[in-house]
């Protein structure tokens, strides 16, 4: 790793490294599947199943189950099985069950024809109707072998996940703690967004937005409101949210101007700043720092700022700290429109809109304090360092937010 110097700038690269090498793990808890207790987390065991499955060689349709020798005969009905339960005779020569989709295939049986492709001819008498047929039988321990490793430790649980974990009886599956992460918003011009700003102040956005993208990634997000540009103030505030969290994200206070005391205060309180801005925009000055137990994230202040800094480097440092490893959702769009800058040092992420079924095109975008253009945006454009044009028609990655 570099030495990174107060003025230090890193590129994003860099910043996701440092970020990434430095996440530790956090404990574990058991959660019950019930109630949607393990959606969303992050699973730290394997799962294994503890049956076949299926558990039996299970019909995939409603039909007759019977052998596929006897498919051009007339067929005798000797039993109906239903869901649940088990068949009582063995299919012989031209016999067949009445047979549901889900209910155990009859031994004997090695195909099912389905309700459509049967014509009954008789009392309990049918007659397969097709020229050929699938088995329409799923065989016991297809899908999963008992013992099998249905899922693996740093898997997200999402709902299909509950299905595998439901169907291998794992009821209380070993997940990540969630990441307590405390939110201290700075700015003597920053009132809360119930009140209504006076001269000169503006209302606390970002506070709840990164509260907001805390909760969104899994962490347990507790606001410590708003701390003037006081260092005083700010220093009994990070001590506090130290105490009490694994992360502790502050909001604005990180640049160079007169009142920006973030750093100063971090490094007082034995904080190692391991960068102070990354060649991004928006979001230069952005501060990440370690001490004993505690991760510190200085965002800008500016919104969209804050958002996109937090979408690149919180969110995955927060999956990473529960051991899960995010793969950010990207979408590849032919661009409408020519995209140009002069100014080509730093990655520069555009809100982009999805067009028909596979163009992108920019919203109106004012700078990093335009919040409501995100709003309007399905995702964000990257144009990397050294890059000043994307030409209309070329396919571009858009990472979805
Ligand atoms: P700073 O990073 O403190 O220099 O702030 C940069 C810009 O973001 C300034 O225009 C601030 O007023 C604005 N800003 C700072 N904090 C917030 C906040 N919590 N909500 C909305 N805007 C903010
Ligand atoms: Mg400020």
């Amino acid at each position: 790793m570099k030495n990174l110097g107060r003025d230090c700038v890193v590129s994003f690269e860099e910043a996701f490294e440092i970020v990434m090498i430095s996440a530790h793990r956090l404990g574990t808890e058991r959660v019950s599947i019930v109630e949607n207790g393990a959606l969303n987390r992050v699973l730290r065991e394997d799962v294994a199943s503890d049956i076949d499955i299926p558990p039996f060689d299970k019909s995939a349709m409603d039909g007759f189950a019977c052998r596929r020798a006897d498919l051009g005969n007339e067929l005798t009905v000797i039993e109906t099985v239903a869901a649940g339960s088990v068949p009582k005779k063995v299919i012989g020569l031209n016999r067949c069950a009445r047979i549901m989709t889900g209910a155990v295939v009859p031994e004997g049986a090695n195909c099912v024809i389905m309700v459509e492709s049967a014509e009954r001819t008789g009392e309990n008498r049918i007659r397969f109707t097709g020229d050929s047929t699938e088995d329409h039988i799923s065989r016991k321990g297809e899908d999963t072998k008992k013992g099998d490793v249905v899922l693996h430790a740093g898997e997200l649980i999402r709902a299909q996940h509950i299905a595998v974990l439901a169907s291998a009886g794992w009821v209380e599956p070993l997940v990540s703690a969630r990441p307590r992460v405390g939110i201290i918003t700075t700015g003597s011009e920053i009132v809360e967004a119930g009140e209504k700003p006076a001269a000169g102040q503006i209302r606390n956005s970002n506070g709840y937005q990164l509260s907001a993208q805390a909760t969104g990634a899994g962490a347990i997000a507790r606001s410590y409101g708003i701390v003037e540009d006081n260092k005083e103030q700010l220093d009994a505030m990070v001590r506090k949210a130290a105490a009490e969290n694994d992360v502790v994200v502050l909001s604005g206070g990180v640049s160079v101007g007169d009142y920006d005391f973030v750093r100063e205060v971090l490094k007082k309180n034995g904080v190692r700043l391991l960068f102070e801005r990354v060649a991004v925009k928006p979001g230069r000055p952005m501060v990440f720092g370690v001490s004993d137990e505690v991760f510190y994230f200085g965002m800008p202040g500016n919104p969209v700022s804050s958002f996109v800094m937090f979408e690149l480097l919180v969110k995955p440092f927060l999956f990473k700290m529960m051991g899960h490893d995010l793969k950010p959702g990207v979408c590849l769009r032919r661009l409408e429109e020519d995209i140009t800058r002069n100014r080509t040092a730093r990655d520069s992420w555009l809100p982009v809109v999805f067009t028909g079924s596979d163009g992108a095109a920019k919203v109106e975008y004012h700078g990093s304090a335009h919040i409501s253009a995100l709003c309007k945006a399905d995702g964000l454009l990257c144009m990397p360092a050294g890059v000043g044009e994307i030409k209309a028609g070329t396919i571009v990655a858009v990472r979805q937010i």
